[in-house]
């Protein structure tokens, strides 16, 4: 058993014995249905609830809520009425079934790196499926089944030492269910589409109870919905990818230049990654400290064929201005931990907008790079990741993903301290100020970058395959049961 699944397995074993049944029922739970009401849970019915999953289910009272109540953004402070944190396939249909016939206001987490919070509620049943990490290989079929709960580094420990990889996101705390639903972007999308373009199929647990297999031949338009249709149809609890074959050294580079030469090096980022050879993974920011420093990074990976790294990266290196300056081979399975800490570490307060670029030009670098202020507060970063390459080339209704021909994704991101409850006002609205300028580069956002958009927003941002979305959640959740999330709302 690896170490993360052995902490997993202590802390699910602490909390069993911590609750000593008899007293743990003997009270009814105050919670908030579906539709916002307040509503009491009878202590028979938890009772019997927490008897049936072989997982834990977790009150406010209970050891180990408070850690369970926690999420990556610690902006968010919700409190659950329970948190059902399962361990099998039928486990989360007891779940479903529960919430469903208390008409229980219900979230799901996986990684719990939302940035909106959606993986948490207050008042309602969180269905937690972190335990749920069990990732198994089929290295003659280049295929990996992965539980629902899993981390992406629980997918890659697997993965990787057999030659093998998926596309998947750059921080490995962050969960498979969530990046994966909502379209998954990362170090090898460009050779090898987003990781909704290699899923072959789900096991998913519909709003009803039941346990469904989605592919192309069973259930497709359920398995069209899933590729980017976020939580919204139910919860998967298995996914299957389509593996490559992957060399385990790559190289690793990174530029970063002075606030002084800001401009000129985002032209340059620019400039390099629009059409770069598939084989690089480009990504680019600026960013600014809560004392005014800050510069332009442009940083990635090439897995290409190591003799030709100084070719490839000659026009970064040829403009000369660079403050720090890294190219070193490395293991790919190193690299896919190497963002894990600082600014992408939990425990930290955080305000994000993003969307997509259709057309760069000298207008979005002036306005990204003169609207940046320090703030004594805050630490302020954009990010940008290239959307050419094998993203590009699936066509816009395939998938539920819509935004094929965007060229780049970017993000806005503010981080601040856990306790400074103070200032998230102040930071909120400069953050929104200053995406109002950057907003009118973009058309549409990444669903998994969806913080507080309205539904119209939501609706007109699945674009054309809005009306199909629909039809799906109609026959699969026509009464919104999984409604926290991009949602799509059932007209039945
Ligand atoms: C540090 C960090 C790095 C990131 N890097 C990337 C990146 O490289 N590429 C990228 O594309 N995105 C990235 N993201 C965004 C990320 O894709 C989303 O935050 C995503 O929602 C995280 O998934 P999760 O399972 O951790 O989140 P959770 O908060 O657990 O889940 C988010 C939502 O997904 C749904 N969900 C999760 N699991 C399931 C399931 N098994 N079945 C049904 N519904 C489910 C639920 O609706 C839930 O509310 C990053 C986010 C963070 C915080």
């Amino acid at each position: 058993m690896h170490r993360r699944e052995l902490l997993r397995s202590a802390m699910a074993a602490a909390a069993v014995s911590a609750l000593p049944l008899k007293q743990a029922w003997a009270e009814d739970v105050q919670a908030i249905s579906l539709d916002g009401n307040s509503i009491t849970l009878n202590k028979a019915d938890i009772r019997d609830f927490a008897g049936e999953i072989d997982g834990i289910v977790l009150k406010p009272d209970s050891a180990g809520y408070d850690i369970a109540r926690q999420v990556w953004n610690r902006f968010w402070d919700r409190h659950p009425a329970l948190i059902a944190r399962c361990t099998s396939v039928d486990d989360v249909v007891t779940a479903v079934n529960f919430a469903r016939s208390h008409r229980l206001l219900t979230a799901v987490r996986c990684g719990g790196h939302s940035m909106s919070g959606k993986s948490v509620c207050d008042g309602g049943l969180v269905i937690d499926l972190s335990y749920m990490n069990q990732v198994d290989i089929d290295v003659d079929q280049k295929v990996a089944h992965v539980e629902g709960g899993a981390q992406l580094g629980d997918m890659d420990r697997k993965a990787l030492p057999l030659g093998l990889a998926t596309t998947a996101g750059v921080v490995s705390h962050t969960g498979v269910g969530g990046l994966t639903l909502g379209g998954g972007m990362g170090r090898l999308q460009r050779r090898f589409g987003l990781a909704i373009d290699n899923v072959l199929g789900v096991e998913i647990v519909t709003a009803d109870g039941k346990i469904l297999t989605a592919n192309a031949k069973e259930n497709p338009d359920l398995y069209w919905g899933v590729r980017g249709g976020g939580g919204n149809f139910g919860i998967v609890t298995k996914f299957i990818f389509r593996l490559h074959s992957m060399n385990p050294m790559v190289i690793n580079f990174g530029v970063r230049f002075p606030m002084a030469v800001a401009k000129d090096a985002l032209k340059l980022y620019f400039d390099f990654s629009s059409g770069a050879d598939e084989d690089l993974f480009i990504l680019g920011g600026v960013s600014m400290r809560e004392d005014g420093t800050g510069g332009v990074s442009i940083g990635g990976n090439y897995f290409g064929d190591p003799s030709n790294v100084d070719r490839v990266l000659k026009p970064l290196r040829d403009f000369g201005k660079a403050t720090s300056d890294r190219v070193i081979p490395i293991e790919y399975v190193k690299i896919q931990r190497i963002a894990d800490d600082g600014v992408n570490a939990p425990g930290k307060r955080r305000y994000a907008k993003g969307g997509f670029l259709r057309e760069v030009n000298d207008d979005l670098i002036t306005t990204l790079i003169e609207r940046m202020e320090p703030m004594p507060s805050r630490s302020f970063s954009v990010g940008l990741l290239p959307m050419d390459g094998a993203p590009s080339r699936v066509g816009a209704s395939d998938t539920v993903w819509a935004h094929r021909d965007a060229s780049y994704n970017i993000d806005s991101t503010s981080t601040w301290a856990m306790d400074d409850t103070d200032v998230d006002e102040e930071i909120i609205s400069w953050n929104r100020a200053y995406w109002k300028d950057v907003e009118p580069f973009t058309r549409g956002f990444y669903i998994n970058q969806l913080i507080d958009e309205d539904q119209g927003q939501v609706n007109s941002n699945y674009g054309n395959n809005h009306a199909r979305l629909v039809k799906v959640k109609n026959q699969y959740d026509p009464t919104n049961f999984f409604r926290l999330n991009a949602n799509v709302r059932p007209t039945v």
